[in-house]
Parts: C-alpha cells; structure tokens; sequence
C-alpha cells in the first residue's frame, strides 16, 4: 500500500479490464516518472473521449452523434444487418471490406456463469428495428466460444420465426477466440462462406 494519491492511482488502474494489480503499479509509476506533457495528453483523451463519445441510437456502436459513422451511410445496405458483441468486432470487420450492411452490438453475449442474459444486451433494440419489415438478413457474428455460440442459438430461435434469413459466419474462426482476433482474410472468407442456421 502507497500513500494517498498514489495508491488511489492504482487503484483506479487496477479496476480496468486486463490489469491486475502488478500492472496497476507499474503503469502507476509509470505515470509518476513520465513528462507532464504526455500525461496531460492522456487526461485529455480520456475526458474528451467521455465528454464526445457515446453510443449509436440505432445499432449501439460508439458514434459521435445520435448516429454511428455507418447508420449515417446512404451507401449502406439496410437490408443486412451484422450482429456482433462488442463495438471492437464492428472495427475487426470493417478491416476486411467484405461487409456492406448494417450492424447491431449486442453489449456482450449471453453468459449464465457471469449472470448476463439476454435482457442485459440490446436484443429488444433488434427486434425494434426489426419491426418496419426492412431488414431481410441478419448474420450472426457472435465470438466462436460457449458464450458467442449461446448467443447465436438464442437469436436465430428467436429470429427464424419473424420470415428473416439468419446465418452465422462460417467455420474456420478461431475456436474459443474473440472475433477480433480472427485475421482480416479468415474474417473475410467467413463471411464469404456463410451458412443459415438451422434451429
Ligand atoms: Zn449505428
């Protein structure tokens, strides 16, 4: 234990996801050694980023204004929407170039150990938008672990009914992984290489 300050610090740090406490201390010091000028630009990143960022009304990806960067896009198209966990899979995807609808995020996946279900995730903002009839195809691009596959079964039981095509990316992701951790050609290919679902 520091004194005050500092340990207020590492606390903080500590309480970030993927920082243990040895971490914390480190960056802790870190910050305590470095130029004040590369420390006031972090502050200033991370307060401009609360004070500007927020998330999309429509799909709940990080947007800068009521809309996202791709709701906002004509070009895209409306009838294809991408389900993913995590605004980080919206970017993974984007990199391969190979998706040109929409996307919805979830907010996370169904986990019965951590207590998530699926009333924690933005599935009642799915079906809403679901509801004008616009939408024809939605691709199922939950992370390829237990969660993610949960979360694919629970949609597609819950979207077949409803008329809609629903498929799920095609094998060869990593299993277990994080979708972002797919390269940009095997996230590309299943995309390519998607199959309905059958419930
Ligand atoms: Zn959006």
């Amino acid at each position: 234990m520091y004194e005050g300050v500092v340990q207020d610090l590492i606390d903080e740090l500590g309480r970030l996801p993927g920082v243990g406490p040895k971490s914390a201390q480190r960056i802790a010091f870190h910050l305590l050694q470095a130029d004040p000028a590369d420390v006031k630009r972090l502050v200033d990143a991370l307060s401009e980023v609360k004070a500007r960022v927020r998330f999309c009304d429509v799909c709940g990806n990080v947007a800068e204004a009521e809309l996202c960067r791709i709701c906002q896009d004509p070009r895209r198209d409306p009838s294809i929407v991408c389900v993913v966990e995590e605004p980080k899979d919206v970017v993974a995807i984007e990199k391969t170039r190979e998706f040109r609808g929409r996307y919805h995020v979830l907010g996370g996946a169904i986990s019965p150990i951590e207590g998530v279900g699926p009333d924690d995730l933005r599935v009642k903002e799915l079906m809403t938008r679901l509801s004008d009839g616009e939408i024809t195809e939605i691709i199922i691009a939950t992370d390829p672990n237990l969660e993610g596959e949960a979360t694919a079964t629970y949609l597609a039981r819950l979207l077949r009914p409803l008329g809609l095509r629903v498929t799920r990316l095609a094998s060869g992701l990593p299993v277990g992984g994080d979708l972002e951790y797919a390269d940009e050609v095997t996230l590309g290919r299943a995309f390519e290489g998607r199959r309905l679902i059958d419930v």
